[in-house]
């Protein structure tokens, strides 16, 4: 029960490495605001979540929409007196190279993966300063530390968000807040769901551990950097990525 006693809001709670994240937590005694745009997918993880003893309440935030954070916010607030740690694990791909990405495709990607994150820490600092408590995890990617072919706009946003880290970490490190970033590689969730599965064989092959993550090893990572075993890790990028970097 490393995250007992703990408020922990999860963008993107609903699906994949969000879903498995708001799991990990629960079970480690966090109460879990699960927040996602899918009001269906909302409800069924509460619900799941629930289900197996664990403490969940569900909002339906679209990231870029402040008046929906905000509202998040206070209700939790209201409820349960304190917010400690931030999950900005919403995001999305919309891939195309250089010479074909339209403006829509750029635009839409830094939107919820960029501005969306710091939409969030924006709405929830405040909180944390006055606590002189919190920790702040923004997901970023491979994509974020290397790049990566046809992902102009999602790159973009992953090297982004550990430029939040870099700065967010200094200026709230003295107000006892920890802000860090993690970096998974290839993770089997549904953002990969337009791959063909022949893609998907040949980035399994890239990796020595000739695999994809599951999220559940996204979360774990998520789970300790959240809790005060991590209580020196400031302003970090963490890969985990079964070696594929290497
Ligand atoms: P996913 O598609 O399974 O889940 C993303 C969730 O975000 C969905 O539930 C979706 O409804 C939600 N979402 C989308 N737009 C939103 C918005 N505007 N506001 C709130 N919620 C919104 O994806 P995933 O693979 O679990 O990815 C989670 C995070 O991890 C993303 O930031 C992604 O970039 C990052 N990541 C994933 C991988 C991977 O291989 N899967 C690798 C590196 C980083």
């Amino acid at each position: 029960m490393r995250l007992a006693n703990k408020v922990a809001v999860i963008t993107g709670a609903a699906s994949g490495i969000g879903l498995a994240t708001a799991e990990k937590f629960a079970a480690e005694g966090a109460v879990v605001a699960v927040c996602d745009v899918n009001k269906a997918g909302v409800d069924a993880a509460v619900a799941a979540l629930t289900a197996k003893g664990g403490k969940a309440v569900g909002y339906v935030v679209d990231v870029t929409n402040k008046e929906q954070i905000n509202a998040m916010r206070d209700d939790l607030l209201a409820q349960q007196g304190h917010i400690d740690v931030l999950v900005n694990n919403a995001g999305i791909v919309m891939d195309a190279q250089l010479v074909k990405m339209t403006e829509e495709q750029f635009d839409k990607v830094i939107d919820i993966n960029l501005k969306g994150t710091y939409n969030m820490a924006r709405a929830l600092v405040d909180t944390m300063v006055a606590q002189g408590s919190g920790v702040i995890l923004n997901a970023s990617s491979v994509v974020g530390v290397y790049g990566n072919f046809g992902q102009t706009n999602y790159a973009a946003t992953k090297f982004g968000v550990i430029g939040f880290v870099k700065t967010w970490s200094r200026e709230l490190g003295k107000k006892g807040i920890r802000v860090n970033a993690v970096c998974p590689g290839f993770v089997a969730t549904p953002i990969l769901k337009d791959m063909p599965e022949k893609v998907l064989a040949a980035m399994a092959d890239k990796v020595p551990m000739k695999r994809l993550a599951d999220p559940a090893e996204i979360a774990n990572v998520y789970a300790f950097l959240a809790s005060d075993e991590a209580s020196y890790i400031n302003g970090a990028a963490i890969e985990v990525t079964g070696g594929l970097t290497l």
